[in-house]
C-alpha cells in the first residue's frame, strides 16, 4: 500500500499554524508560567497548531472564575428559558462554522475529513437537545406527608464541573457533557487533549458570541499532569467528568475521592460483533468492517472483536477481506478517506505489537499487519488477526487501531461467555434474525449499549455509557442534565411545629 498525501490540501485547510489561546473568566489567555506547545498533523507531518499552555496556577485561575460565576453570576439563576436560549445559539454557530471545526479535527487528529462533518452536525444537534432538556429539568413535590407538611425535592446544579475530553472525538465528546452541564446551571473548567485542542478554543469563540456570561466555561490548556490533575484535585470543584483511557480513569476517581467528588467516567472498551449463521450476512459484513475500522479503530466503540459463528466464519471473513481491501486509507483531508493518520507515531508502535504479540502468542494475521509511517505522518493498514483464543491479549485489551480480532464460537453460550471475557462492558452487537437469539444475546451480554442488526448508531435521546470497567454513569438520554445537578430537600410545616421535643 502506497501513500498519496497532497500537500495543497493542507495549505488550503490552514493558513499555517494558528496559535491557540485560554479561555479564562471572559478573557483569551497566556499561562502564567508561560508553556507553549504544539501539534504535528499526525496525518501530514508538519506542525498545524500552537497553543499557550496551563499549569496549576491557570487552573486555580479559572476553578476561581467558574466559582464566583456559580455563587455570583446570573447564569445558575436565569430561567432555564434564557439559558436554552444561549445552548441553541451555540448550536446555530456551530453549524455556521462547520467546515472550519471539521477541518481542526480532521488536520490534529488525522480522522477522515467526511467523517468529521459529520461529527460537528452530530454535536450541533447535541447542544440543541441539551437546551429541550434545559426547561423540562424539574424537581418533585409530596403532598402526602399530612395536611402540615409539603415535601419539595428540588434539581440543583451541582456547582463547579470539570470537564476532560480525549483526543479522539474532540468536538463531539465535549458537547456530549458541555452543553448539559451549563443546562443544569452548573459552571465549567474545560480541558482538552493536549494533541487535539483547537476545535475546543473555537466553541470557546462560539459561546462568547452565542452571549454565555464570563467565568461559565473556562478553557485550560495542556497536559494531563500539569493541567488535568489539578482539575480532579481542586478543592473548589464538584464533579469531574471524564472521557479517555481506563487507566486514567481510575487514577481520577482515586484523586476526586480524596474530595468527595462526584464523578461520570467514559472509558474504554472491547466490544463484540457477534454474528450467528441466520442473519444478513452482506450487512453484517459491511458493519464489521466499518466497527473494525471507522476512525482508524480509535474508538471506544470499535467493534474491535468479532464473535462469528463456526458454520459460516471462513465464508464470512473472506467476505470481510475482500471488503476491507476496498477501504481507502490516505489523507484525512481526501473527501474519499474512510480511514485516516494513527494520532502519533508512539501509538502507531503500539498498535504494531500488539499484532506482534498476538502472533507470538499463536493467531495469525490474515490480512495488512503493518503501519506506513512516512514524512507524511503515520497510517495503519487495516488489520485482521484470526485464531484468537480467549486468553490472548489480544482478545481481552483494548488496541485502539484497526485491527480485528476474530474468536469462532458454535452454541449461544459460548458466544456469550466469549463477548463478557474482558474487564470492559461499553457496547456490543449481534446479527441474527431470530428474534429469540437476538433478545437472549442483547439481555444477556454485561454492556451499556447493545445494537441489534446494526452497529455504532447513536442519538442523543438514547443513553450513553459502559459497565464494568468501561465507566461510571451515563451520558445523553434524558437524564443527562439531571446527572449535573443535586437534589435538595425542603419541608415546609404550615405553622410553628407543635410536638415538642421537651416537654414543657
Ligand atoms: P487518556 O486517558 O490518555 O487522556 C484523556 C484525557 O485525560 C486527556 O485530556 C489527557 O490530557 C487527560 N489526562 C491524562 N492524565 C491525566 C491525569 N493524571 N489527570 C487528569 N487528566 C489527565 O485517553 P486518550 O488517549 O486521550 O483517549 C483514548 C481513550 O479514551 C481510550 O481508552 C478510549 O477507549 C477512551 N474513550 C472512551 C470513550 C467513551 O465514551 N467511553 C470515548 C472516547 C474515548
Amino acid at each position: 500500500m502506497t501513500l498519496h498525501i497532497d500537500p495543497a490540501r493542507l495549505d488550503e485547510a490552514t493558513s499555517g499554524p494558528r496559535r491557540y489561546q485560554m479561555l479564562i473568566d471572559g478573557k483569551w489567555t497566556d499561562g502564567e508560567v508561560g508553556l507553549e506547545g504544539e501539534r504535528v498533523s499526525p496525518g501530514h507531518g508538519i506542525v498545524v497548531s500552537r497553543y499557550a499552555f496551563g499549569s496549576e496556577a491557570d487552573v486555580a485561575r479559572a476553578v476561581a472564575a467558574a466559582r464566583r460565576a456559580f455563587h455570583r453570576g446570573p447564569w445558575p439563576r436565569m430561567k432555564a428559558a434564557d439559558r436554552a436560549a444561549v445552548l441553541l445559539k451555540t448550536a446555530d454557530l456551530i453549524d455556521a462554522r462547520r467546515e472550519e471545526i471539521a477541518r481542526l479535527d480532521a488536520i490534529e487528529s488525522g480522522k477522515p475529513i467526511s467523517q468529521a462533518r459529520g461529527e460537528i452536525a452530530g454535536a450541533a444537534d447535541i447542544w440543541r437537545y441539551a437546551a429541550s432538556l434545559a426547561r423540562t429539568l424539574h424537581g418533585e413535590s409530596y403532598a402526602n406527608l399530612g395536611d402540615d407538611m409539603l415535601g419539595v425535592v428540588l434539581r440543583e446544579p451541582v456547582g463547579v464541573v470539570s470537564i476532560i475530553t480525549p483526543w479522539n472525538f474532540p468536538f463531539l465528546i465535549v458537547a456530549q457533557k458541555l452543553p448539559f452541564a451549563l443546562a443544569a446551571g452548573c459552571t465549567t473548567v474545560v480541558k482538552p487533549s493536549e494533541m487535539t485542542s483547537a476545535s475546543t478554543v473555537v466553541l470557546g469563540e462560539i459561546l462568547m458570541q452565542a452571549g454565555l456570561p464570563e467565568g461559565v466555561c473556562n478553557i485550560v490548556l495542556g497536559t494531563g499532569p500539569e493541567v488535568g490533575a489539578h482539575m480532579v484535585a481542586h478543592r473548589d470543584v464538584d464533579m469531574v467528568t471524564f472521557t479517555g483511557s481506563t487507566r486514567v480513569g481510575k487514577a481520577t476517581v482515586q484523586a476526586a475521592g480524596a474530595t468527595l467528588k462526584k464523578v461520570a467516567m467514559e472509558l474504554g472498551g472491547k466490544n463484540a460483533q457477534i454474528v450467528f449463521p441466520d442473519a444478513d450476512l452482506e450487512a453484517a459484513v459491511d458493519a464489521a468492517v466499518f466497527g473494525a475500522f471507522f476512525n482508524a479503530g480509535e474508538c471506544c466503540n470499535a467493534g474491535s472483536r468479532l464473535i462469528i459463528h463456526k458454520a459460516v466464519a471462513k465464508d464470512f471473513l473472506a467476505a470481510f477481506e475482500k471488503r476491507a481491501a476496498r477501504v481507502k486509507v490516505g489523507d484525512p483531508l481526501d473527501d474519499a478517506t474512510k480511514v485516516g493518520a494513527i494520532i502519533t507515531p508512539e501509538h502507531l508502535k503500539k498498535i504494531e505489537n500488539a499484532v506482534v504479540d498476538a502472533t507470538a502468542d499463536g493467531a495469525s494475521v490474515a490480512l495488512g499487519g503493518a503501519g506506513l509511517t512516512s514524512a507524511a505522518g503515520q497510517y495503519m493498514t487495516p488489520t485482521v488477526v484470526t485464531g484468537v483464543k480467549p486468553d490472548m491479549a489480544i482478545a481481552r485489551e483494548e488496541v485502539f487501531g484497526p485491527v480485528l480480532s476474530v474468536l469462532e464460537f458454535e452454541r449461544v453460550e459460548e458466544a456469550l461467555r466469549l463477548a463478557d471475557l474482558t474487564d470492559y462492558g461499553l457496547s456490543a452487537g449481534v446479527w441474527s434474525r431470530d428474534i429469540d437469539t437476538a433478545m437472549t444475546v442483547a439481555r444477556s451480554v454485561r454492556t451499556g449499549t447493545v445494537w441489534v442488526n446494526t452497529f455504532m448508531d447513536g442519538y442523543p435521546e438514547l443513553p450513553f455509557g459502559g459497565m464494568k470497567q468501561s465507566g461510571i454513569g451515563r451520558e445523553l438520554g434524558r437524564n443527562a442534565v439531571e446527572d449535573f445537578s443535586e437534589a435538595k430537600t425542603i419541608q415546609f410545616h404550615r405553622g410553628p411545629r407543635t410536638s415538642w421535643w421537651v416537654e414543657d
